[in-house]
This record gives structure tokens, C-alpha cells and sequence, in this order.
């Protein structure tokens, strides 16, 4: 038996159907039947190795040696499938973990919220436009947001794993053909910053990056080619688990990865049989969102059983029990760094909030990933109705936890931000100075207001000054 009293043998890809679900779809059982028999034909779109390379980095991530970013769209839109958008995301992330890198002295694993981010969770199942009422938008994967594409298509299931392997494929394609390669100059394009003094220090940050890589390539310290390429992983929540269930397959584990290494001898884990494991091959890494972590819910039950690193999203309702109970269904082996707790309190909750659950975490004998995403609780609407975000709340959540932390003698592992390589005018504040009269500019997210390119870079140069002090 497990923490959470239930056979170990009763999870299987599919267990989660006997279990209360929040955020249901309600589908056309035919053609929802045909999409699933054909993304259950379809191949992996990631593989174990990848999948555990990622968790044995997260592992280091936990132990302290790594810095984990991650970040990318709140909603992916299947027309975001070009190689525009992708190239400015993959080299933003990357140009952000080099100045996180040099914050933190650190290696920096990168995630995406890419190829696959395309289900959206919503307050409510409907919304009024227009004096009518009609089914709000939940993500390409089930719905358009056109007004008259509303309906849930189980087509769209399909469609999800085609886009989600055509971005990845072309991820693949740029990583290999030297997009991240560090012998080519990258433009930082400082000329936003209004502050002098403030661009004098990011333009001090860029050139000794600048100089560590020139001084590696000198000394011929890039013999197994680290400065060609990077590793980018892929995520996004795991909520349509119709979708993921189709893309859970049972697989042998990499030879050079033994998940029985940590796994003491009386507790078994869901998967009885040791050399496979369940894995999702839709993503390197899930997440629980904030509204479906119940733990008697479908969500939890479908995660226990899998073999990726997962996230769990951690809000200001979560009790520090029910996240020590979490831990124990999700993670019963105690696997250091197979869990990221995703805090989102919002600025003013963090310090009320999160030492509680540092302290709870560490009295379990639980070793986390603990990840920072000061987008989600510092959400607000003007006055003429637009929803935004303020880039000084986003930084003060992100710097309390990080000072929390230090003083437990804790370590904020990483950040989880809602991000795009694009020049959109969706949070107010940084040095571009964008106030709520320039959001109009360009607002064009589907969901929840993205950092544009120079806000996501400038609070990597911030946490990076904070990290190294
Ligand atoms: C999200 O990450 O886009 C999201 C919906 O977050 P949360 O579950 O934390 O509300
Ligand atoms: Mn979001």
C-alpha cells in the first residue's frame, strides 16, 4: 500500500476516469473515440532518455547545482507553429540562461512552455459576449477562440500532437543547426533601456558574458562542443488527460537510468514492473495547475503513475498537509528532484505563505525543485478592463522568494514565467516604461499578459545582480 492507502496495482494510464475531474470536456463520444485510436498509433513525440535526462538534471536542480528556467506562452496557439515565433522564444530563453548562468555561477536548465501548451483551465465554463453566452475559450487543443469556433472539436486532439511535434521538430532542427551555437555574437539590443546607469550595468553583464565565451574558445576549452548547442525541454500542464492518456506509453527504462536507485525496498511504486515505466511522450515535463491538484481528483491520479519529472502548481489555498499529502501520492519513492513545487502566491501573499511550506517540505523528507511563478498571483484588471500584470509586483514576489529561501537555508531552484520572444505590450512597467495607456499597442495574447522579449530579459539581468549580490 502507498501514503495515500490505495494499491500500488490499481493505477494504470486510464485510472483516472474512476475519479472526480475538475475542468471536465464533454466530447462527441465517436469522434473523440476516433482521434484517441489514432494518437494512441501515433510514435513518441519525446523519448525516456530525454525524459530522464531532464530529470536527472532537475535532480541537480534540487541539490542546488543547477538553476532551472522555464517559461514560454500561457496559451499556445497552434498558429504559433512558425518559425518566427519559435526562433525568438528558443533565443530568448537562451540569451536569459546565459545571464542566469553568469547570476548564479550555475548551469542553467531550460524548459519550454512550447509544443504542446495548449489546454487553458478557466474560471468558467462560459463567458457573455456581446449580451450572449457562449463556451469560453479553452485552448487550441479543444476549442478556437473565434466566437463561432467554440465547440469542442475532438479533432483538435489530432491536431495538438501534429503542431506539438512540427514545433519540436523544428526546435530540434534550429538547436542542431546552430541557433544556440555561442561562437556566433548575439544583438542585446540594450537601446530600450532609458536609465543610463541601468544600461551601463546590463551592458557590463553582456560583455563579460561576451568575455568568459571569447576566453573559452581561446583556450580551446569547447573540445565536446558545449558552445555549439544547448538542451531545450518541452512542457505544459497536464490537463486534457484524454490527450495524455493516449500519449502514456509503457517503455523500457533508458539503459544508463535505473529508477530503482532510490526506491527503498518496501514501497512499491505504481508500476510493479521494473526495466518499463509509464512515460508521458507528449512532453519532457507536466504540471498540475492551481484548479485540478485535488488529491482525490482524476489530475492526481493520472500524474502518480508517471515516470517524467512533474509540477505541481502550489497557490495561496494550499494547505502545507494536503502539500505534504500531495508529495507522498506523486512522488512515493521519495525521488530528489522528480517533483516542482510551482509557488504562485501573488507579492503580497509570499511571505505570509511560503516559509510554511518550505518548512513543511523539509520536515517530509521530501527534496523538491522549488520554482518561483511570479506571473499567476499578481494578475489584475485596469480600470478600463484589461488584464494585466505589473513587471515591479512580478520582481517583488520573485526577490521575496528568493530571500525566504536563503533565510531557511532553502534554495529557490528556479522560474516559471509566461514569457514571448515578441515586441507584445501585454504587463506594464520595466525600462521600455510601458504604462496601461500603451497596453493597446499590441495586446495579443489569448490568455493571461506575457513578458515581452525586453521585460523577460531585464528580470533575468535583476535575479542574476540578486543571486550574485
Ligand atoms: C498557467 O500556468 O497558465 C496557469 C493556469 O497557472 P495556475 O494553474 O497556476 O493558475
Ligand atoms: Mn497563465
Amino acid at each position: 500500500m502507498e501514503a495515500n492507502g490505495k494499491s500500488a496495482s490499481a493505477w494504470s494510464p486510464s485510472s483516472w476516469r474512476s475519479k472526480p475531474i475538475k475542468q471536465e470536456v464533454i466530447y462527441d463520444p465517436a469522434a473523440l473515440s476516433t482521434s484517441l485510436t489514432k494518437l494512441a498509433h501515433l510514435p513518441p513525440i519525446v523519448t525516456p532518455h530525454e525524459i530522464c535526462k531532464l530529470k536527472a538534471s532537475l535532480r541537480d536542480v534540487a541539490l542546488g547545482k543547477a538553476f532551472l528556467l522555464q517559461g514560454g506562452d500561457c496559451a499556445e496557439l497552434f498558429d504559433y507553429c512558425s518559425s518566427d515565433p519559435i526562433d525568438s522564444k528558443i533565443k530568448l530563453l537562451l540569451q536569459m540562461s546565459l545571464v542566469l548562468i553568469w547570476g548564479s555561477n550555475k548551469p542553467v536548465v531550460r524548459i519550454a512552455r512550447m509544443a504542446g501548451q495548449y489546454a487553458k483551465p478557466r474560471s468558467s465554463p462560459t463567458e457573455v459576449v456581446d449580451g450572449k453566452t457562449i463556451p469560453s475559450f479553452r485552448g487550441d487543443i479543444l476549442n478556437g477562440f473565434p466566437l463561432e469556433e467554440r465547440t469542442v472539436g475532438p479533432e483538435r486532439l489530432v491536431q495538438a500532437y501534429f503542431h506539438s511535434a512540427s514545433t519540436l521538430n523544428y526546435v530540434r532542427a534550429q538547436l542542431s543547426s546552430g541557433i544556440a551555437d555561442l561562437h556566433n555574437p548575439f544583438d542585446w539590443g540594450l537601446g530600450y533601456v532609458r536609465d543610463p546607469e541601468l544600461q551601463q550595468k546590463y551592458q557590463r553583464i553582456v560583455s563579460s558574458i561576451a568575455d568568459s565565451i571569447k576566453f573559452m574558445q581561446t583556450i580551446g576549452a569547447d573540445t565536446a562542443g558545449q558552445l555549439q548547442t544547448v538542451d531545450l525541454f518541452t512542457s505544459h500542464e497536464g490537463l486534457v488527460l484524454e490527450y495524455e492518456e493516449a500519449l502514456t506509453r509503457k517503455l523500457r527504462h533508458p539503459a544508463n537510468y535505473s529508477s530503482s536507485v532510490e526506491k527503498p525496498a518496501t514501497t512499491a511504486s505504481p508500476v510493479e514492473d521494473s526495466g518499463y515505466g509509464y512515460y508521458n511522450t507528449s512532453a519532457h515535463f507536466l504540471w498540475i495547475g492551481d484548479r485540478t491538484r485535488q488529491i482525490d481528483g482524476a489530475h492526481v491520479e493520472y500524474f502518480r503513475g508517471l515516470e517524467n519529472p512533474i509540477g505541481i502548481k502550489v497557490g495561496p489555498t494550499m494547505d502545507s498537509q494536503e502539500l505534504i499529502r500531495l508529495l507522498d501520492i506523486v512522488n512515493p519513492r521519495k525521488e530528489v528532484g522528480k517533483v516542482t513545487l510551482i509557488t504562485r502566491y501573488g507579492a503580497d501573499k509570499v511571505e505570509k505563505l511560503l516559509g510554511g511550506h518550505i518548512d513543511a517540505v523539509n520536515g517530509s523528507g521530501h527534496v523538491v525543485v522549488w520554482q518561483c511563478d511570479p506571473m499567476h498571483g499578481n494578475t489584475h484588471a485596469t480600470p478600463t478592463g484589461v488584464k494585466t500584470r505589473s513587471f515591479t509586483s512580478i520582481f517583488r514576489e520573485l526577490s521575496s522568494a528568493l530571500k525566504i529561501h536563503t533565510d531557511r537555508g532553502s534554495s529557490l531552484g528556479g522560474v516559471h514565467l509566461e514569457l514571448t520572444g515578441d515586441a507584445v505590450t501585454e504587463c506594464v512597467g520595466g525600462s521600455q516604461g510601458l504604462d496601461e495607456e500603451g497596453l493597446a499597442e499590441n495586446y495579443t495574447t489569448f490568455c493571461d499578459p506575457r513578458l515581452n522579449e525586453k521585460q523577460a530579459l531585464e528580470l533575468a539581468f535583476l535575479v542574476a545582480g540578486w543571486v550574485r549580490g
